[in-house]
C-alpha cells in the first residue's frame, strides 16, 4: 500500500524518454502555468548505441560543457548552456542533430506548498490564520491555518450563509466563492427589501464573509479559512447593523430551504420563543449555527443572548482573542454557554465600499466566521460526520489558554490543524456471539490504522485502510469472540 502523505508533497516523474512532470496540488482550481526552466542548463539523452565521439564533437563545437552524465538513467547528460546561446535554440540544434533521443529544458519546480499567494496572508495582516509573533503578536496566537491547510483547504461543497447585512457578491475575493441560486442566479436574498439582492450597505456582512471563505490563492487580497466555499448571502440587518427576530428567521428558512449547511450569526437577541423554534428547526434539517457571542465583556451564562445561548446541540459559540491569546477585552465570555474562542480582535477581510476595498475591524462577529470556515472544512473532510459529530471534533481540539479558564466550555480556542486532523472510532452494534466492529472515521483518503492492546500500555496494529469516499472505513475483529478483552484506538500520521 502506499502512504498518501498529507495530500501530495510529491513530484512525479514519469516517463521513459520523453518526460513528463507532473505536479500534483491539493487545490483544485490551481491552473496549470508554463514551467519556468533554468537558463544555464539543458538535459539531453544520447541516443542509444550512437557514435560518443560524434556527440562529444557536436558538444565542443557548441562550446557546451557536460557537467554530468548519469550511466544508469541511459547516459543522460546535463550540458551547461555557452554564453550567448539560448535554450530554445541549443535544444533545437540537439533535436536536429539525430544524435539524442530528447533535449529539454531543466525544469523548475517546487514541493507542494499550502501557502496561498495572497498578499495579505503573505504579509502577516491576518494574524489569526498564522501568528509567528508579527506586529507584536504572541506566536502561535492563531488557529494553525497553514498546518490545518495542509490537510484540506478547499469545502466548495459545503454553503455557509451568511445571515447579517449582506455580501458585496461582487468583490474581487468573494465573487468566486458567492453560492449561486440556480433558479434565480442570485446570491442569496434581501430579506428587508423583499427581493434577491443582498447587497451589503455597511460592510460588517462583507466583512464577515471574507473571514470565512475569501478566495484563497488567487494572489488577490486575503483568504479564509475555506480558500473555496460557497457563501450564500442573507440580508437580515440595515446599514445600522439593526434587524429583526422576523428577518432573521426569515433568512434562516431561506437558508435551508436552500441547502446551507452552515449559518454563521454575528449577531443576537434577548430571547425569543420563535427564534429558539427556528434555531431547533434547524437543529431537524442538520444546520450548524455559529453564533458570536457578543461584544459587552459581559457573562453570558448571566446576560444571555441569543443565538448564542441557546443550549442546542447544533449551536456553536464563539469569543474573541486578542493576537497575544488573551481574550478581548469587549469579548462576551460564559462558562457554560460560549463554547470556544477565535481570532477577533485587528482582521483585515473584505470590506463593502467597493470591489478591491478591504478594511480591519474588531469584535466576536469576526471570529465567529473563523469557526463556520472551520466546520465548512470539516463537512467537506468528514462528509458522514452529523453536526454533532462535526462539532465534537471542533470543541474536542481546541487550544488550551489560561486567558480562557472559566470563561468557556473548552478553554481554548479553534485549531485546525487538530481539528481536521482528528479519528473518530465508534462501534457498530453487532448480534450476540458476532464478531467485533468498528467504524473508522478517519476523513478523505486519509489512511489509519487500527491498533489493539489487552493492557492500555501496549498497542499492536491490526489493520490499516485507506477512508474513501464517505471518509470512512469499518473494521472487523474476527478474532474478538475468542479473545480477552481488548481495547481499540486508531491512529493515523501526519
Ligand atoms: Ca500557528
Ligand atoms: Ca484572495
Amino acid at each position: 500500500m502506499i502512504r498518501k502523505q498529507c495530500c501530495g508533497r510529491f513530484l512525479i516523474v514519469a516517463g521513459v524518454a520523453a518526460s513528463i512532470v507532473v505536479w500534483l496540488t491539493t487545490s483544485a482550481s490551481a491552473q496549470p502555468t508554463q514551467p519556468a526552466y533554468r537558463a544555464d542548463r539543458i538535459l539531453i539523452m544520447p541516443k542509444a548505441g550512437i557514435n560518443r565521439t560524434a556527440l562529444n564533437n557536436f558538444h565542443l563545437a557548441r562550446k557546451g560543457e557536460v557537467l554530468r552524465t548519469f550511466d544508469g538513467i541511459g547516459y543522460l547528460q546535463i550540458l551547461r548552456v555557452p554564453k550567448g546561446e539560448t535554450v530554445p535554440s541549443l535544444i533545437a540544434q540537439y533535436q536536429q542533430s539525430g544524435l539524442v533521443e530528447f533535449a529539454e529544458p531543466d525544469y523548475i519546480g517546487q514541493i507542494f506548498s499550502t501557502t496561498p499567494n495572497d498578499p495579505k496572508y503573505l504579509d502577516g495582516t491576518l494574524w489569526g490564520l498564522n501568528n509567528t509573533g508579527q506586529n507584536g503578536g504572541t506566536a502561535d496566537a492563531d488557529i494553525d491555518a497553514p498546518e490545518g491547510w495542509d490537510v484540506l483547504t478547499s469545502a466548495s461543497n459545503i454553503v455557509v450563509a451568511v445571515l447579517d447585512t449582506g455580501v458585496r457578491y461582487t468583490h474581487e475575493d468573494l465573487a468566486a466563492n458567492m453560492w449561486v441560486n440556480p433558479n434565480d442566479g442570485s446570491h442569496g436574498w434581501n430579506v428587508l427589501a423583499g427581493n434577491n439582492d443582498p447587497s451589503d450597505d455597511s460592510g460588517h456582512g462583507t466583512l464577515v464573509a471574507g473571514v470565512l471563505g475569501a478566495v484563497g490563492n488567487n494572489g488577490k487580497g486575503v483568504t479564509g479559512v475555506a480558500w473555496r466555499v460557497q457563501i450564500m448571502a442573507c440580508k437580515c440587518f440595515n446599514s445600522f447593523g439593526i434587524g429583526s427576530i422576523s428577518s432573521v428567521i426569515t433568512g434562516m428558512d431561506y437558508a435551508k430551504t436552500n441547502g446551507a449547511r452552515i449559518i454563521n450569526a454575528s449577531w443576537g437577541f434577548t430571547n425569543s420563543l420563535a427564534l429558539s423554534n427556528a434555531v431547533y428547526s434547524l437543529r431537524d434539517s442538520n444546520i450548524i449555527i455559529v453564533a458570536a457571542c457578543g461584544n459587552s465583556a459581559a457573562d453570558i451564562d448571566l446576560n444571555p443572548t441569543y443565538p448564542a445561548s441557546y443550549h442546542f446541540d447544533n449551536v456553536v459559540t464563539v469569543a474573541s482573542i486578542t493576537r497575544s491569546n488573551t481574550l478581548a477585552t469587549s469579548s462576551n465570555f460564559g462558562a457554560n454557554d460560549v463554547d470556544l474562542a477565535a481570532p477577533g480582535e485587528g482582521i483585515y477581510s473584505t470590506f463593502a465600499a467597493n470591489d478591491n476595498f478591504y478594511s480591519t475591524q474588531s469584535g466576536t462577529s469576526f471570529a465567529a466566521p473563523y469557526v463556520s470556515g472551520a466546520c465548512a472544512l470539516l463537512m467537506a473532510q468528514y462528509p458522514s460526520d452529523t453536526p454533532q459529530e462535526i462539532i465534537s471534533r471542533l470543541l474536542n481540539s481546541t487550544d488550551s489558554l489560561s486567558s480562557l479558564a472559566g470563561k468557556c466550555r473548552t478553554g481554548g480556542c479553534l485549531n485546525l490543524r487538530k481539528a481536521l486532523r482528528t479519528i473518530r472510532v465508534a462501534t457498530i452494534p453487532t448480534g450476540s456471539g458476532e464478531p467485533f466492529q468498528l467504524r473508522v472515521s478517519g476523513g478523505l483518503n486519509r489512511t489509519c490504522a487500527v491498533e489493539a492492546t489487552t493492557n492500555l500500555i501496549s498497542w499492536s496494529p491490526v489493520f490499516t485502510n485507506t477512508a474513501s469516499t464517505n471518509g470512512t472505513f469499518d473494521f472487523t475483529d474476527s478474532q474478538s469472540t475468542n479473545w480477552p478483552q481488548r481495547f481499540f484506538r486508531a491512529t493515523a500520521s501526519p
